[in-house]
């Protein structure tokens, strides 16, 4: 369901997202809230979700274009996730945003162009999809989104991993979680739905967003501290790799374990004895190859390091202590491979609280 107060925002989208999505896949539903409608939007909002299996929600986060009404992307945003609906927020102005704190539920649709976000909202609606069809699968209801991940991704020895990306984050929606652990209590069915509403999300908020058991293609460079102009050679090497669980058309991901084993198949001769651990990753890409790769642009190290990515600046940083900070808030103590550069904090901290 997409919501816009623009119209020609509304139907470009939709015809985008068309070419996307078949019909035999799933409906599109639009509204423009307007004010002539007579009735009160919300109540009006609330009866497009009760008449219809809405999966998936995408809006404009500022819907007063029409005069005041009073109906804000905010309240849409409320009202979804009670009833457990994920959000989509497809906010015009959004790129001026102040970076925030990871937030759970937030699903933050890239608005370059309209055939831009159709991809992304596809990746993200057949993500949740696929996850409600396994959860619906599941025998017995996993005890912890950590769990579930872990089962839904066909990794039971993982729990541990994604249970680290959990603990941290006690959210607004701690309510939709007590519903879940009171599960005696609610309707089975219920029950599945605010599950794989929870596990989604910590899917692709915080698994696939910051950098541990499954890397993006920014994550797997700066794990090998190469420059993005080896892409195609990372391709190459890494191939077999390929996470394909649910939002993997969300980006380019590949699980670490993978990655590592296929590193540690090579024998690098004649290591440097202070060799940091991305350069070792470097090293043995080279032997393997045959080549010399670009390193990644980095001006504390002139890119001899690596390892790291900071998911707020998209750059590869290193353990030196004038490029990166480890963990804080601000990063799930699961995402082994994502340290905050230290530009970037050092400008923001004091503003955000970091
Ligand atoms: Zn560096």
């Amino acid at each position: 369901m997409l919501i816009d107060d623009t119209i020609e925002q509304l139907e470009g989208l939709e015809i985008a997202l068309r070419k996307e999505v078949p019909e035999h896949e799933a409906q599109i539903l639009t509204w423009q809230p307007k004010k002539e409608d007579g009735t009160d939007p919300v109540e009006l909002l609330d009866k497009y979700l009760d008449e219809n299996d809405v999966a998936f929600v995408v809006t404009d986060y500022d819907l007063t274009g029409k005069g005041g009404l009073g109906l804000y992307g905010s309240t849409v945003v409320d009202h979804c996730q009670l009833r457990a609906v994920p959000v989509g927020d497809y906010s015009r102005g959004n790129k001026n945003r102040l970076p925030s704190e990871p937030s759970l539920f937030e699903i933050r649709v890239p608005t370059d162009s309209h055939e831009v976000a159709a991809q992304y909202i596809a990746a993200v609606y057949r993500g949740f999809e696929e996850i409600r069809v396994k959860v619906n699968g599941l025998a017995t209801m996993p005890r912890s989104p950590s769990a579930g991940l872990a089962a839904l991704l066909d990794r039971p020895n993982d729990q541990n991993q994604f249970s680290l990306y959990g603990v941290r984050y006690p959210t607004v929606n701690s309510g939709l979680l007590d519903r879940i652990d009171g599960g005696s209590e609610t309707q089975p069915d219920q029950v599945r739905r605010l599950f794989g509403y929870v596990a989604g999300h910590v899917l692709l908020n915080l698994v696939l967003r910051y950098p541990g058991p499954i890397l993006s293609l920014s994550a797997l460079a700066a794990y090998c501290a190469v420059g993005r102009s080896e892409d195609a050679r990372l391709r190459q090497v890494f191939q077999g790799c390929r996470y394909g669980g649910p939002f993997r058309d969300c980006d380019e991901l590949y699980w670490l374990d993978q990655v590592t084993a296929v590193i540690d198949g090579i024998q690098i001769d004649n290591a440097p004895e202070e060799a940091t651990s991305g350069e070792l990753n470097r090293l043995a890409l080279e032997k393997s190859l045959g080549v010399l790769l670009a390193r990644p642009a980095c001006t504390r190290c002139s890119g001899k390091n690596g390892g790291y990515l900071c998911p707020f600046t998209s750059r590869t940083v290193c353990l030196r202590s004038d490029c990166s900070l480890g963990s804080n808030g601000w990063i799930p103590a699961g995402a082994r491979l994502s340290r905050i550069e230290k530009t970037f904090f050092d400008e923001w901290a004091p503003l955000l609280g970091m």
